[in-house]
């Protein structure tokens, strides 16, 4: 992939020349997206340049979180010209040369939608049904190298009783959209079909609620919904101070899990099922959905360009946007009045604290490097897994306590993101030494040994020496860990993945001391058979070891460089940390002014 940052550094560079001479040309790009309810196994797409130079490069762009590589599904690309002489060269994986002799053409595509493997859908990937779909974005656009800051427009041709809702702009005709430039065009997914729409306003801006229901879907109460999303909205903006759009849409879908932010929308899957019953339960991930409108679209890591075709680029400030998400996402809930999954947030922290410890990865492996490795295949952490999402969660948690006491209560974290935001919020990316110097700003104190320790160096975060600042003290012990019946739960703790290289199914440990690490199974081992069967691709590990109980030998047939072994593995039981915080035997003033508002979550 070497040549592909290469191409693209060289474009890069005669960029501006190019989109000058573009602009000046008058260059136009008009999508038109195509949906045919009598082929649902994909959509079709045309591009309609105009003015433009006769060589020009078309790239799918890459999603720094989630790259669904969907160039894969790309097909019957083809060019018209008035001529007919257009032609193309596929120059790497995402990335297409195209030579017209004319300064117009027409590119066509088709997009060919994957087989759905698992039983319920990622909500941000396309799909189509009878009643409508999730279309657009950097899944199904291609953009134009060099010309990024080009306007561009998108007609929808689907059924005339379909709706649309999108973060794209609406122009006087209502199926035509559109972006102020590629990075928008990418960024926003389309949610179509026979809708149902609610809004509301903060501070005057407009917030849109659409859901794409199932056939067969759940009757849940709506109005409860849209107000639970509005109560959550009010706190995002009040934490940040600011409303960094013009209107914003929430896309959510039945039959689907997962969500994934964008600048002015975000995709939520939303069983209708689960609305019905747990209506709460999705609180607390909209919550954290919506706070990466600011920090992560908007504070965002400086590795991350604005469009890029080649691979995955690495942030080693993904703890910050991803840690400080989750902290918000339990906080902002509460402070809306809402019902949070823990009760209190002294039972929030014991349960962060506790995955912390359960994965021994987190207590050693410097969050920065986590960071970096957050987004890519298994593997980089050795046998360990780590999350930047609770390492960052608790590295908030525990800023936030500093920062509390040393300025007597009267400053929070809550500052640094408004401090973050004001700074970062713009084109600038941040590093982790930003971050760093904000705190210390916010707080006027010294909080180089603290990064230092748990954020560059992989130091296990002395908690008892943060909880004292607010008058408490956490005590861990370890116990044999139970299944939800109460009886001891077998050490299940192996999972299988897809390498995307060579679709090869790969076993993932997440500590070398469970007794699949001590038998010597490692992460990345291809996995050949279980107990003498060859293991299916779609089989998984939860459906291999449906009747193997402790004390039982699995034989796993794995296969490496050196060649292939078949390693038997005793199954075991395995240790579960126990967290329990309780206030200290002696409070002092200062101590107790601390716990009194960091317990009511004010800021
Ligand atoms: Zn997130």
């Amino acid at each position: 992939m070497a040549l592909v940052l290469c191409s693209l550094y060289a474009i890069g560079c005669s960029a501006s020349a190019q989109e000058s001479n573009a602009m000046a040309r008058g260059l136009s790009l008009h999508y038109v997206l195509r949906v045919d309810t009598t082929d649902l196994s994909g959509y079709d797409i045309e591009l309609h340049i105009n003015n433009a130079p006769h060589t020009l490069r078309l790239a799918m762009a890459t999603h720094h979180e989630y790259d669904d590589k969907y160039w894969k599904h790309l097909e019957h690309f083809s060019i018209k010209t008035s001529t007919g002489k257009g032609s193309f060269v596929k120059e790497d994986s995402a990335l297409w040369r195209i030579s017209i002799p004319e300064h117009d053409a027409v590119i066509s595509y088709r997009l060919h939608l994957p087989n759905q493997t698992s039983p319920q859908r990622a909500c941000h990937r396309p799909f189509l049904t009878a009643t409508g779909g999730l279309v657009g974005d950097l899944h199904s656009f291609m953009y134009m190298v060099g010309q990024t800051d080009i306007p561009c427009y998108v007609t929808f041709q689907m059924p005339g009783d379909w709706k649309i809702a999108t973060g794209l702009k609406a122009t006087s005709d209502p199926k035509v959209y559109s972006a102020s430039s590629a990075k928008v065009l990418m960024d926003c997914p389309v949610l179509i079909g026979k809708l149902h729409t609610w809004g509301f306003t903060v501070s005057g801006i407009p917030h849109r609620v659409a859901y794409w229901a199932a056939q067969n879907a759940l009757a849940f109460d709506t109005s409860l919904l849209v107000d639970n999303i509005k109560k959550i909205s009010e706190q995002e903006v009040s934490l940040f101070g600011a409303i960094p759009y013009d209107n914003y849409t929430f896309l959510l879908q039945d039959n689907a899990f997962g969500a994934l932010e964008h600048l002015n929308s975000v995709t939520l899957g939303t069983p209708s099922a689960m609305l019905a019953s747990h209506m709460n339960y999705f609180c607390e991930e909209i919550a954290h959905e919506f706070s990466h409108t600011w920090n992560l679209m908007r504070i965002k890591p400086a590795e991350y360009t604005e469009l890029n075709y080649g691979p995955q680029e690495r942030a080693s400030g993904l703890w910050f946007s991803e840690g400080l998400a989750m902290f918000y996402a339990d906080l902002l809930v509460r402070r809306a009045g809402l019902e949070t999954e823990d009760t209190t947030r002294t039972a929030h922290l014991e349960h962060i604290i506790k995955r912390y410890y359960a994965d021994t990865g987190n207590t050693f492996i410097p969050t920065a490097k986590v960071s970096l490795t957050s987004n890519v295949l298994p593997g980089e952490l050795g046998d360990y897994n780590a999350s930047v999402h609770v390492q960052g969660e608790l590295i908030g948690a525990m800023l936030d306590l500093i920062i509390r006491n040393a300025t007597n209560n009267k400053r929070s974290i809550d500052d640094v993101m408004k401090a973050m935001f004001k700074r970062f919020g713009g084109d600038k990316g941040f590093y982790t030494k930003d971050i760093e110097g904000v705190v210390k700003e916010v707080c006027d104190c010294d909080v180089h040994p603290f990064f230092q320790a748990y954020v560059y160096n992989g130091h296990a975060i002395n908690f008892n020496e943060y909880l004292k600042l607010a008058g408490m003290q956490m005590q861990l012990s370890w116990t044999v860990a139970k299944d939800d019946k109460g009886n001891v739960a077998p050490d299940f703790r192996i999972y299988k993945w897809t390498s995307p290289a060579d679709s090869s199914s790969r076993i993932f440990i997440t500590t070398p001391n469970g007794c699949w690490g001590r038998a010597g199974l490692h992460t990345t081992d291809i996995l050949v058979a279980f107990n003498g069967k060859p293991v299916e691709r779609s089989s998984s590990f939860g459906s291999l070891l449906r009747d193997v109980h402790i004390g039982d030998t699995v034989f796993i047939m794995v296969k490496r460089d050196d060649g292939t072994k078949t390693i038997p593995v005793v199954i075991t039981s395995y240790m579960e940390p126990v967290v329990k915080i309780k206030p200290l035997d002696k409070v002092n003033e200062q101590q107790q002014s601390v716990f009194d508002s960091w317990i009511k979550g004010l800021n």
